[in-house]
């Protein structure tokens, strides 16, 4: 036997999850309905495994795709380039997945890349299992001019997928709101610290601090310095999971 499939042997008997290139951190958390397996893949990207399903939230062609499962399930905050991908969604969907996404997305996608479910701020739908809640990611201050933010109130959702009672938070590319301060029973929360188009990491960390998630992965930080948000949060009892993304 080569040693290649040796491998890929040991790996289908040992792991109950399929593989993915070795230069990629994973993190399995058990839920009340089995494990769910975290791979941080780049920048917005990031690829989630859950009761032998798939999900991809945001995946962007920026990141090396090779080795990674295709998706049962792919979940889009909003439409612009690092978010959206429409070459990379023609690879990585198959037969029969599903693509939820706002309406500004599936609009634009118009049917070009499969069939996609639209879902706006405030809305829940469920697939595979999965608990989908779109809610408000915008820009407060941060924008082109006046009236001009980068991110729209209402265009662009984040989201909070429920894993049995595991509740997994995606901020997409959004400021501290409100509203994200006021989110309840958050237990891993993906907070973008990418100004101007987010938050720097310091008010990413005031966020963090107001709704409390158990484990806090900074994600989409380009550039940024996440030991700032990582240390803003030090006496807080949040776990900060800082991760090596690609290009970051
Ligand atoms: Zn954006
Ligand atoms: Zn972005």
């Amino acid at each position: 036997m080569r040693s290649g499939l040796l491998l890929t042997a040991l790996l289908a008997g040992g792991c109950a999850f399929a593989a993915v290139a070795p230069n990629r951190q994973s993190d399995v958390v058990e839920t009340t309905k089995g494990p769910l397996k975290i791979t941080p893949l780049y920048h917005g990207s990031v690829m989630l495994e859950f009761g032998g399903k798939i999900i991809h939230v945001d995946p962007w062609g920026q990141a090396d795709y090779t080795g990674i499962p295709q998706a049962d399930m792919v979940i889009i905050s909003h439409s612009h380039a690092d978010h959206m991908d429409p070459a990379l969604l023609k690879t990585l969907r198959k037969e029969g997945s599903i693509l939820v996404a706002p309406p500004a997305v599936t609009d634009t996608l118009n049917g070009t890349v499969g069939d996609t479910d639209a879902i706006s701020n405030g809305e829940k739908m469920t697939f595979l299992g999965v608990e989908i809640e779109a809610v408000p990611m915008y820009n407060i201050k941060f924008g082109s001019g006046p009236g001009k933010p980068y991110h729209h109130k209402g265009i662009g959702n984040g989201y909070i997928l429920t894993f049995g009672a595991t509740r997994v938070y995606f901020s997409g590319d959004s400021e501290c709101t409100p509203e994200m301060k006021e989110l309840k029973n958050i237990s891993i929360a993906f907070i973008a610290m990418n100004p101007p188009r987010t938050s720097p990491p310091a008010e990413a960390a005031v966020c963090a601090a107001a709704f409390h998630p158990k484990i806090a992965y900074p994600y989409h930080y380009r550039g940024q310095k996440t030991q700032e948000f990582a240390d803003a949060l030090k006496s807080t009892g949040i776990e900060v999971r800082q991760r090596k993304l690609e290009g970051e």
